[in-house]
C-alpha cells in the first residue's frame, strides 16, 4: 500500500529530492512534513515534478483552561504565504513561535515569529544545511533542531540563537527525525529506519537504547515531568503512550484519534490533537476525546502539528488550507478623499489648543464642539440628546491624590464614570464633570434596511497634558485618534455627496476611550438607535502612518479579522485590508469596538498603526502624519462603509465573538 500523502511531501523538498537518491529525499520529507514514519522503508518512490507543493501554514489560537475546561478561540494564520511553513514551537517566554520555513529554493531554515511585532525573521540562516523541528533548549539560549547536513546526514544539533557555532549532540545516532527532551541529560529520539525506532539517549554516552518500534513523529515531554509521550503505530489502532526514559517503563494513555499522529500537551493531564478540520482534547481519566472546535470556517482542511505556549494562553497548529470560496466583488461607488482636507483636519483636532483632549477637560470639550460643527457642515442629521449632535455623559472628577504633582502623575486627573444623571446630581458640584459623544447620521434609503444601523466610530479623547518630553507636555494625539475622527468627517462629507446608503449610518465620535471606555459604556446603556438593529461597528483607530506589515502606503489592517466574516467580505471586494498580525498586542480588545463585540455586534477596528510611530507621547503631532496615506485609507474605509451599509451583514465565526467583559488596557 502507498500513502496518498506521499507524493505531496516529496515535492516540498525539491532541492533535496533532486540531488539525492530517493531514500534521502524520503528522510528529509519525513522530517519536513506529512509523511508518517511507517511509510519509510522499502516503499521508495522518486519525486515527480507536476503536482503543486504542499502549502501548510501556521495558525495561532487563543487558549484558556479556566476550571479545567479547555477553550480555544479562532485561528489566525501567522505565515500567510505560499510554500512550506510547519513544525511550530514556542519560545520559553511564550512571546515567539519558531517554525520551519522553506522559501522556494529547497532550503529550509528556522524562522521566528514574534507575537507583539508580527514579524517573522530567520532565527539563523544556514546554507547549505537545512534545519527542521526547532525546539528551544531549557535555558532558551539555543534551539535544538534536526539538521540535514551538507552530505545529507541527518542528526540532532544544538543551534545557539546568537552567532555561536552549532554543534552536533549525538554524533553516532542517525538519521534522526524527531525528538523530545526529557530532562537535562536525557532525550527520546525518533530514528528513521524500517521500521522507525524510539531510542533513549543520554548526553555524553554513546549509542541509544531502542524502546519501541513503529512510532509516530509526535514526541513530547509531559509538562512538569521527565516523561515523554509518543504515538504507537503499526496496527489498525494507534495509541498514545507514555515513556519514562530513565526506567524505560511504558504505559498506554489512550487510543489516538483515528489517522491522527500529532498532538501536544496543554498541561500534565490534558492533550490536544487535530483530526481533519476538528480539534479535540483528551484528559487523563476520561473515556474519550472531546471536540473543542471545527475550523472548517477558517478553510483549514487538515490540522497536523500542534504546540502549546508555556504560558498556557496560546495554541499553535499547522493547517492545510482548502481553497476559499470568494464572494464576487460588488460594484461600489468610490469616494474621493482630499489629502489637504485631511491634513487641515488633523492639524485642528490635534492642535495644542485642544490640550490633548483629556475626557472632561476644556480641551476635550473644545474638540467635541469642533467635531459637532464638522458633522453639521457635512450635512449629518443630529441624533444625540434633544435634537443635537451631543450625547452628554455624567462624570466625576477623580479624588485628588494628596501631594501629587499632575506633571508626574497624570493619571491622578482621570475622571470616573457616573451611572446616571440622578447620581450625578448628588455629587458635590465641584466634582461634577461632563463629557459627550458626538453623533450624527445618514438615514438609510431602503424602506426596510433603513431600520438597520451601521455604526462607524472613532474616539476623540486622548490622554491630555502629561510629563514634558523635550519641552512639550501636550499629548496631541494626531494619530491616536484624531486620524480616525478626520476619517469619519471626510467619510460623512463623501457619503452625503455620493449615492445614499440603504442602511442608516451613525457617525460617532466617542469620548472616554483612553480612561476606561466610558463613552461606549454610556452609549450601550443609552443607545441612540436600537442595538438589536445595529448590524456592525466599524471603528477607525490610528491610520495616520503606513504599516509595512499591512502592505504599506494606503493599506490597513483589521483587528480580530478572523473572528467574523467581515474581513474577508471587505477584502474580497477589493478593500486593501489584511489581518492584524500582531496578535500578542491584543489590539482587538484595545479599542471601543470590543465593547460592541461583547454584546454581540460584529465590531472591528481598522488601523495602520506600525508600532514605530509616536504613541501616547507629545510627539504624536500633526507634523508627523502622512496625509496622502490617510486619504487612501479613508477612501478604502468609505468603500467598506458603503458595502456594510448596502450589502450583507457580517457574522461572527464560531468562537469569534468575545466573551464576558475583561479588564482592558487603555490605548
Ligand atoms: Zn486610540
Amino acid at each position: 500500500m502507498t500513502n496518498p500523502r506521499l507524493h505531496l511531501v516529496l515535492r516540498t523538498s525539491r532541492r533535496i529530492a533532486r540531488r539525492t537518491a530517493s531514500r534521502t529525499a524520503l528522510r528529509a520529507a519525513a522530517i519536513g512534513g506529512l509523511l508518517p514514519a511507517v511509510a519509510l522503508g522499502a516503499q521508495v518512490r522518486p519525486a515527480r515534478a507536476a503536482a503543486p507543493p504542499a502549502n501548510p501554514d501556521v495558525f495561532l489560537v487563543p487558549l484558556s483552561t479556566a476550571g479545567g475546561v479547555v477553550k480555544v478561540g479562532v485561528p489566525a494564520n501567522i505565515t500567510r504565504r505560499e510554500g512550506y511553513d510547519n513544525q511550530p514551537s514556542f519560545s520559553g517566554d511564550s512571546r515567539a513561535v519558531f517554525f520551519t520555513s522553506n522559501r522556494g529554493d529547497g532550503q529550509s531554515d528556522i524562522y521566528r515569529y514574534e507575537l507583539s511585532t508580527g514579524l517573522a525573521l530567520p532565527a539563523r540562516k544556514t546554507v547549505p544545511e537545512s534545519e527542521y523541528s526547532a525546539f528551544p533548549t531549557r535555558d532558551n539560549k539555543a534551539l535544538t533542531v534536526i539538521r540535514v547536513e551538507a552530505d545529507s546526514t541527518q542528526r540532532l544539533w544544538r543551534m545557539p540563537l546568537d552567532a555561536a557555532a552549532p554543534s552536533v549532540m549525538f554524533p553516532d545516532i542517525k538519521p534522526v527525525g524527531y525528538f523530545a527532551q526529557a530532562d537535562d541529560s536525557t532525550w527520546a529520539l525518533f530514528v528513521l529506519g524500517a521500521p522507525a525506532t524510539l531510542q533513549v539517549v543520554h548526553t555524553g554516552r554513546p549509542g541509544g537504547d531502542v524502546v519501541a518500534h513503529n512510532i509516530g513523529r509526535s514526541l513530547h515531554r509531559i509538562p512538569g515531568t521527565a516523561r515523554v509521550s509518543y504515538v504507537q503505530m503499526g496496527g489498525a489502532t494507534w495509541y498514545v503512550m507514555i515513556l519514562d526514559p530513565n526506567t524505560k517503563k511504558i504505559d498506554t494513555l489512550t487510543r489516538a484519534l483515528p489517522g491522527s499522529e500529532d498532538m501536544a500537551w496543554i498541561d500534565s493531564t490534558t492533550i490536544v490533537a487535530g483530526q481533519g478540520s476538528k480539534l479535540f482534547s483528551f484528559r487523563r481519566g476520561d473515556s474519550e476525546w472531546k471536540q473543542l472546535a471545527d475550523y472548517s470556517f477558517a478553510n483549514i482542511s487538515s490540522i497536523t502539528r500542534l504546540a502549546v505556549s508555556p504560558s498556557g494562553t496560546w495554541l499553535v497548529l499547522v493547517g492545510d488550507l482548502k481553497p476559499r470560496v470568494t464572494v464576487a466583488a460588488r460594484t461600489v461607488y468610490v469616494d474621493k478623499i482630499d489629502p489637504k482636507a485631511v491634513m487641515r483636519g488633523v492639524q485642528i483636532l490635534a492642535a495644542d489648543s485642544m490640550e490633548g483632549r483629556m475626557t472632561g477637560s476644556v480641551g476635550g470639550l473644545r474638540a467635541a464642539q469642533w467635531i459637532a460643527e464638522q458633522y453639521k457642515a457635512a450635512g449629518l442629521t443630529p441624533v444625540g440628546d434633544s435634537g443635537t449632535y451631543w450625547q452628554h455623559i455624567p462624570l466625576q472628577t477623580a479624588p485628588p491624590i494628596p501631594g501629587a504633582d499632575p506633571q508626574t502623575a497624570p493619571r491622578a486627573v482621570r475622571p470616573r464614570p457616573v451611572d446616571s444623571w440622578a447620581a450625578w446630581n448628588l455629587i458635590p458640584p465641584a466634582q461634577q464633570l461632563r463629557s459627550a459623544n458626538i453623533a450624527g447620521m445618514i438615514r438609510g434609503s431602503d424602506p426596510v434596511l433603513r431600520n438597520e444601523v451601521v455604526l462607524v466610530t472613532a474616539h476623540y479623547d486622548h490622554i491630555g497634558i502629561g510629563r514634558a518630553v523635550d519641552g512639550d507636555s501636550i499629548n496631541n494625539g494626531a494619530d491616536d485618534d484624531a486620524s480616525g475622527n478626520i476619517a469619519l468627517i471626510e467619510m460623512a462629507k463623501a457619503l452625503r455627496n455620493g449615492p445614499r446608503p440603504k442602511r442608516t449610518i451613525i457617525f460617532m465620535a466617542i469620548t472616554g476611550e483612553e480612561v476606561g471606555g466610558f463613552g461606549t459604556r454610556w452609549y450601550i446603556a443609552h443607545p441612540l438607535l436600537p442595538l438589536e438593529k445595529t448590524v456592525v461597528d466599524l471603528n477607525v483607530e490610528m491610520i495616520a502612518h503606513p504599516d509595512s506589515i499591512a502592505g504599506g502606503f494606503g493599506k490597513a489592517w483589521l483587528t480580530g479579522y478572523e473572528r467574523s466574516t467581515m474581513g474577508d467580505l471587505l477584502a474580497d471586494n477589493g478593500i486593501p485590508l489584511t489581518p492584524d498580525m500582531r496578535l500578542g498586542q491584543r489590539f482587538f480588545e484595545r479599542s471601543d469596538n470590543v465593547a460592541f463585540a461583547r454584546i454581540g455586534i460584529p465590531a472591528h477596528s481598522i488601523s495602520s498603526f506600525n508600532l514605530a510611530t509616536p504613541y501616547h507621547i507629545p510627539k504624536d503631532e500633526a507634523s508627523t502624519i502622512d496625509a496622502d496615506h490617510m486619504a487612501q485609507v479613508i477612501s478604502a474605509t468609505a468603500k467598506a462603509l458603503r458595502l456594510l451599509a448596502n450589502g450583507v451583514k457580517p457574522e461572527w465565526h464560531p468562537g469569534g465573538r468575545p466573551e464576558a467583559p475583561a479588564a482592558r488596557a487603555p490605548r
